[in-house]
């Protein structure tokens, strides 16, 4: 490149060897730590990306060697990074839904360093099947004849209709043709079973001979699809499952149900909203039931499938369940969750989706009245610009669960002090960003003009690590 000034010409002259910095005493520690070949590469890269032009205007070795120091960090960094889930919603399918409990992450751990009997019989030698990992335990807390168990609630849902329907009509409530977020809508997911969607009723009512009148010939099933992440208020009418079910059987037709989130315990008895329960369901008529296994349930991402043994045997028969079957890992940790269930008296202790849904009120403004005490100077001198308070706010459940029910809670409240609007706004962005760029992000809500920290999600084990990072000095994240 013949017409480059000649100070960048010079500056570029000045830039030390590759073998140069790499031996800079500020890398000794690194080289140990990251090894020879990536921290010879990562010093290659800054030393390439010093040599385009940017930085050239005196840059030192030390700059240099500390830009290679990030650069280890950042490479080096896991993609799937803990944060603190703070939004509010416990629930949150953005950050991974349920949180497993010890004893599930522990069978995680057992069957990811050693074989397994997954699909083996131990009592015969013989060939066995996977799901046999927890179809007995599935059937107990569901009241269940059989039970499979595929990827999602999403994938038991494709799965149940095109083995039970594909080629014939499934008849569904307007009023239920629900759309879930990530691309999850009832008419399309008919559509990828092969069924022919037959709506009927309207939004707000559907009466029964709605249903009665639309069965012909071509129909395969009824399907009743939870109310989960909406509410239908006013003037409402939808039929029971039992009355569903009745309608369906008199014709000779299966009913399956959808209910998302799926809990397998009253949430009453824990002073929580009501849930339906798929024993219910099964109770009430039901043939087949799906839901999810880390919602409610407190599980690993799943699909669980309950229901009439011919119509389980019809679905395992399918041969998209092959497609979307589970691993070894999610089986085991579902097993584990599925076991606290039947022998645990501590299920609000043992399982942390549910512990943090039952946290009380009073609990987590003790959380917030200890961070505001041990961080009160720290965050004036690091968040200037901004009045921090604790006040009283709302958590939801979240995914796709109780969407009208609310959990009172307690929130740090970060309101910019700026006068005109438009700083203020600059101000929360920039305070938002600062969250999300600390070594363990803070993912909060943006609500009224203030950043708000909703603590229910903030136990007390995780407090020194959260009170850590918030009071560090800026900047020094990436240097560890
Ligand atoms: C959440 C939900 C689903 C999808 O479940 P995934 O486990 O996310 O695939 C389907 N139907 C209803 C009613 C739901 O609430």
């Amino acid at each position: 490149m013949p017409d480059l000034p000649a100070s960048i010409v010079d500056a570029r002259r000045l830039l030390p060897s590759v073998d140069r910095l790499l031996r800079h005493p500020l890398l000794q520690a690194a080289v140990e730590r990251y090894g020879h070949k990536l921290s010879l590469r990562m010093v290659r890269d800054e030393l390439a990306s010093a040599r385009e032009g940017a930085t050239l205007e005196a840059v030192t070795e030390e700059a240099l060697a500390r830009a290679v120091l990030e650069r280890l960090s950042r490479w080096t960094r896991p993609r799937a990074r803990a944060v603190f889930n703070l939004t509010g919603t416990v629930i949150h399918t953005n950050l991974g839904r349920a949180l497993l409990s010890e004893p599930a992450i522990e069978a995680l751990g057992r069957v990811a360093r050693a074989p397994v009997a997954l699909e083996y019989d131990l009592e015969d030698g013989g060939r066995g099947d996977r799901d046999a990992l927890v179809e007995a335990l599935l059937c107990e807390l569901t009241g269940a004849e059989a039970a499979t168990v595929v990827n999602n609630n999403a994938a038991a849902v494709v799965l149940t209709l095109g083995a039970l329907g594909a080629g014939r009509e499934a008849i569904v409530s307007r009023g239920e043709l629900i759309e879930i977020g990530g691309a999850f809508r009832m008419p399309d997911i008919m559509a990828a079973a092969g069924c022919r969607l037959r709506e009927v009723g309207t939004t707000n009512r559907t009466h029964p001979r709605d249903y009665r009148d639309a069965i012909n010939q071509e129909t395969g099933l009824l399907v009743k699809v939870h109310a989960s992440n909406y509410a239908i208020e006013g003037f409402t009418s939808t039929l029971s499952e039992r009355e569903m079910a009745e309608i369906a059987h008199a014709a000779g037709l299966p009913l399956v149900v959808d209910l998302g989130s799926g809990a397998l315990i009253d949430l009453a008895d824990f002073g929580l909203p009501h849930e339906a329960l798929p024993r219910d369901a099964i109770l009430d008529g039901a043939d087949v039931v799906t839901f999810s296994g880390d919602k409610l349930l407190g599980g690993p991402q799943a699909g669980i499938i309950v229901g009439r043994r011919d119509c389980i045997e019809r679905i395992k028969r399918h041969p998209l369940k092959r497609a979307l079957r589970l691993d070894k890992l999610v089986l085991a940790a579902l097993e584990a969750t599925l076991r606290h269930y039947r022998d645990d008296d501590h299920l609000e202790r043992t399982l942390p989706t549910l512990r943090l849904l039952c946290r009380d009120e009073g609990s987590i403004r003790a959380t917030g009245e200890r961070l505001l005490a041990r961080l009160g100077n720290d965050l004036d001198a690091r968040f200037e610009g901004f009045n921090i308070e604790l006040a009283a706010c709302m958590s939801q459940l979240g995914s796709g669960s109780l969407p009208v029910d609310r959990l009172p809670s307690h929130a740090l409240v970060w309101r910019p002090r700026a006068e005109r609007r438009e700083e203020r706004e600059r101000a929360l962005r920039r305070l938002e960003a600062q969250m999300r760029g600390l070594e363990r992000p803070v993912i909060g809500r943006l609500k009224e003009g203030a950043l708000w920290l909703d603590l229910r999600c903030l136990e007390e084990g995780d407090e020194a690590a959260f009170i850590d990072q918030l009071a560090r000095p800026t900047g020094t994240e990436g240097l560890r």
